[in-house]
Formats: structure tokens, sequence, C-alpha cells
């Protein structure tokens, strides 16, 4: 009798895992942790690309960068706010970029964000530098040990990270930017969104070959990160994943790198906010990328022989150069024709993918 009615409770007790998502293992919290969300975590880097830079990471199930869904999205927004706003709090610094990179060519990409400030006393230009390098040739890595080391160095600077911050989304009203005139509006678009717009860059990437650069802006005038209104960078991540598919699909050699800069510092040169989008279509250009990590023991450079480790290091030596010399050369601005060549096909393509 007793069985009879506890008999549904049995039932949907057991039937339960059906009709739910089923959780999704996180990741054990870590000593180097600054914050923990729901789906993602502020931390010490372990590739890091400068001292005091911190990382945003997934803890969840979505590693990959087309994976992040609408609600991961908008909690990459609130922590880079978080992260802003304690540098500004503790004065800090004003002046930041946030990098990423997804290539479907790791076998397993975990796709992060890092944030990098740029001090308001600092030897920002020769930071720049580094940073480029760092890119160019492949990061160093931090272990546990280190990475727990540098988040209580840092301390002071991210005390203010669980704080509640307020948004100032600004005037929006247009400015006498290249992203509130008309005229680049016009020559240069080439998707318009409900809030953003994705421009071709008039000055495109080289890295031996041009790069596919896109810029993706808020249509309202927004000068910093800390402006944009949460829509708005959710609609701009959402455009980015888009054109990852369109040029990932049929090429898993395809890497993607995104940036955006906040502040002069940062190496912000239009006072309008935007994401870069740097299409390499061909990461053999870029080695020293596919083995990020020089120092790690657990890194993908694990190599057996050691005069393949030598043939290895000399080669991503002369890559990082090569890397670095175009990524520190001015692009060259395209000509008409060729700026209008490039927003046809773009347009055309995109019109019909996203
Ligand atoms: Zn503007």
């Amino acid at each position: 009798m007793r069985f009879i009615k506890l008999a549904p409770a049995i039932f949907l007790f057991l039937a339960f895992p059906l009709f739910s998502d089923i959780p999704k293992p996180l990741h054990a919290p870590r000593a180097y942790d600054l914050l923990r969300g729901e789906n993602l975590k502020i931390c010490v880097p372990a590739c890091y690309y400068c001292d005091d830079a911190l990382e945003i990471q997934n803890i969840g199930n979505h590693q990959r960068f087309c994976q992040w869904n609408a609600a991961e999205q908008a909690e990459t927004y609130d922590l880079l706010q978080r992260i802003a706003n304690t540098w500004n709090k503790s004065n800090y610094a004003h002046n930041y970029l946030a990098y990423g990179m997804t290539t479907p060519n790791l076998r397993s990409e975990r796709f992060s964000w890092a944030v990098i400030p740029y001090p308001d006393n600092g030897w920002n230009r020769l930071k720049q530098i580094r940073v480029i390098w760092n890119v160019a040739f492949g990061s160093p890595q931090n272990s546990d040990e280190e990475r727990v080391a540098k988040a209580t160095s840092i301390k002071e600077q991210t005390q203010y990270l669980s704080d509640p911050y307020m948004p100032d989304y600004g005037s929006g009203k247009p400015a006498k930017d290249a992203f509130c005139d008309g005229k680049v509006i016009e020559n240069q678009r080439v998707f318009e969104g409900k809030r953003i717009n994705v421009f071709y860059d008039r000055a495109p990437e080289r890295i031996v070959d041009e790069n596919p650069h896109f810029l993706i802006t808020p249509k309202r005038h927004a000068v910093k990160l800390t402006e944009l209104t949460e829509d708005e960078y959710t609609e701009s991540m959402e455009t980015a994943q888009k054109i990852a598919d369109y040029f990932q699909r049929d090429n898993p050699r395809c890497t993607l790198h995104m940036l955006h800069k906040t502040g002069e510092a940062a190496g912000q040169t239009v006072p309008h906010w935007h994401l870069h989008v740097i299409v390499v279509k061909d990461d053999a250009y870029l080695p020293s990328f596919q083995f990020p990590c020089v120092k790690s023991p657990t890194s993908c450079t694990r190599i057996s022989s050691p005069f393949l480790h030598l043939q290895r290091q000399f080669g991503r030596i002369w890559q990082g150069c090569q890397n670095f010399i175009y990524l520190m050369l001015p692009n060259r601005k395209l000509t008409d024709e060729e700026l209008n060549e490039r927003v046809a096909f773009y347009s055309r393509e995109f019109e019909q993918s996203f």
C-alpha cells in the first residue's frame, strides 16, 4: 500500500533526468580563481601575455568559442565590466585590451579571453610591444604554483571584483569618429544587425598575405567597453561566432583572432568601441599559435626526438620573427577598388550565410 502511494514519486525521481537538462560538470575551483560565476570564472591565466593579465574561462562544457551561448556571452559581459570596475576603482588602469583566439585545429580548444591592463602610470608602448611579442612567438606558461603566487600579488588591484558596478552607457549621440560617419558606413559595411554594424577594415592585417579583417561595432556611439549595453555586447559576439562558423566550416586550418581595446594606452585608435575579427585562413603561417605554451611539460609540444625538438624550436623562432615583424608593421591601406571588391564579396556571402 505504502509502495503504491510512493510510486508516482519514485517514477518522477527515476524519470527526472529525461525531463531535465543533464547537469554539466563544472571544473573544480582552483586557488588561482579570483571570481566564479555560474558558467564562467575570472582567474590568473596559465599562458600569459603580461604579468598582470586576467583570464575569463568557461567552467562548463562549452569550451569552443562557437559553443558559448547567449547566457554565457551575457555573463562574459558582466565579468568584463567587473574587471574594468576593479581596475578603475583601485586606480590601477583605465585602459585595457581583451584578446581571444579560436581555432578548430587544436584537438581540445578551450576558448578564453585574456584581459590585459595598461596601467595609468605604466610604460605602455613597451608593454604593447611585449604583448605583441608574446602573441607572435606564443606566450610562456605559468605553473599552478606561479598562478597562485600571482593571484596573491595582484590582490590590491583585483579587490573590487565582486563589488556591484554602475553601468554608464554614455549619451549614445553620434560623434565625429569613423564608425558614426555615414560615408564609412556606406562604403565599408558588410553586414547590418539589429544593434551592430560589421565593417571591412580599410587597412587589413597582413601576415604574409592579406587577412580578412572585420570590425564589429555598436550602431550607437559608445567609446569604451563600459559604455556598451549587454545587448550590444552579446550581439557583437554572436555575429563574431557567425563569422567564425562561415570561415571554419570547411577549413579546419582557419584561426580567428579577436580583440577589443579601451583607451589610447591600450592602442584604441578610433574612439568608438569595436571588436577586431582577424581571419588567418591557413595557420601554417602561425605555428607558434599551435604551440602556445613554451615551458609547459603537459602542453602539445611534447616531442620525443631531440633533433625534431630542435628543428621545431628553430621553426618556431623563425616563424615568430616573421609574425612579430608583420604585426609591428603598419598595414597598407586598400585602394577604393580593392575595398569595394571585398565589401561586395563579403556582403553577398554573409547575407546568404548568416
Ligand atoms: Zn561613434
